[in-house]
C-alpha cells in the first residue's frame, strides 16, 4: 500500500455536477462508495468539501469579505452533512468535525479524537475550511492533511490534471505526469490554491489532482495508480 492515510478534497463544484448549485446524488454516490471501499481495504480516510456550489465569499460582489467568508465557511458545513449521510448506506459510520462550534450538529476539531475516529474505521469530514476568512477550502485541506499526518492529498477535480494552460480553451495544453512545487509558484498555475502548494511543500505533503470522474479514480489513485498529476514537495 503506496498510501495508508489519504485525505480527499471534494470541491463544492464537483458535488453539484453538471447542475451549477445544489448536489448530484449519483456523483456523490460513486466518491462515498469509493470512500467506503477504501475504509474496507484498512485506509484511514478524511474528506474536505468545498462550499463552490452553494456561495463562494470572493465572488460574493460588494458585501463585507469576512460575512461573505463566513456564509461559504457554513456552506461547505452543509455539504458536509449532506455528503456524511450517504456513508450509512455503505455501512460506514461517519463524523463531521469543524474548527468553529455549530451547536450539536457537528464536533469542534480535535486532532487526537479525529486521529481515533479514523483509526476506528470511521470517514472523518473535516467542514468550516480553516475557520477563518480569507482562505479557501484548499488550504483547509493542507492545514488538516498536516495535522492528522495524512500521506497524500488526493484533489478529485473536475479535470483530470495539472496542464501547462486550460485544456477547455487550449487544444494543444500539456499535462504534466509529475510537477515541482517551484514549478507551479513559477509558471502561477493554481491548480490548487497557492497557500496550499506552500504548506504542503513546506510540510513535505504530496498532492495528487486527478479527475473526479474517471472510474474508481480514488481507489486507484489511493492505490498508487499513476493517474492525474502528482505535485512533488
Ligand atoms: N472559506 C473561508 N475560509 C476557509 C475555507 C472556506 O472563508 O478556510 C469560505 C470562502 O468564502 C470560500 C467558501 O468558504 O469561497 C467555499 O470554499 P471554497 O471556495 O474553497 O470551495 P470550493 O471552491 O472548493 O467548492
Amino acid at each position: 500500500m503506496q498510501y495508508s492515510n489519504i485525505l480527499v478534497k471534494l470541491s463544492g463544484e464537483a458535488l453539484a455536477g453538471d447542475k451549477s448549485l445544489g448536489f448530484d446524488n449519483e456523483i456523490i454516490s460513486g466518491v462515498i462508495k469509493q470512500l467506503t471501499t477504501l475504509v474496507n481495504d484498512g485506509f484511514l480516510v478524511s474528506v474536505v468539501i468545498g462550499g463552490g456550489n452553494f456561495w463562494r465569499g470572493r465572488t460574493s460582489g460588494d458585501m463585507d469579505r469576512t460575512t461573505a467568508d463566513q456564509i461559504g465557511m457554513l456552506a461547505t458545513v452543509m455539504n458536509a452533512l449532506y455528503v456524511s449521510d450517504f456513508t450509512k448506506t455503505y455501512n460506514v459510520q461517519s463524523v463531521v468535525m469543524t474548527p468553529f462550534p455549530v451547536g450539536t450538529m457537528t464536533e469542534v476539531f480535535n486532532k487526537d479524537k479525529a486521529i481515533d475516529y479514523l483509526k476506528s474505521g470511521k470517514i472523518v469530514f473535516f467542514a468550516g475550511g480553516t475557520g477563518h476568512p480569507y482562505f479557501s477550502t484548499d488550504s483547509g485541506a493542507a492545514l488538516k492533511g498536516c495535522e492528522i499526518g495524512a500521506d497524500v492529498l488526493l484533489f478529485a477535480k473536475n479535470i483530470d490534471g495539472v496542464y501547462d494552460s486550460d485544456p477547455r480553451t487550449n487544444k494543444d495544453a500539456i499535462k504534466f505526469e509529475k510537477i515541482s512545487c517551484e514549478t507551479i509558484l513559477e509558471k502561477d498555475l493554481k491548480p490548487v490554491d497557492l497557500s496550499c502548494v506552500v504548506l504542503c511543500k513546506d510540510n513535505k505533503l504530496p498532492i495528487i489532482v486527478f479527475d473526479l470522474n474517471a472510474e474508481n479514480g480514488i481507489i486507484k489513485v489511493a492505490n498508487g495508480e499513476n493517474i492525474g498529476t502528482k505535485i512533488i514537495v
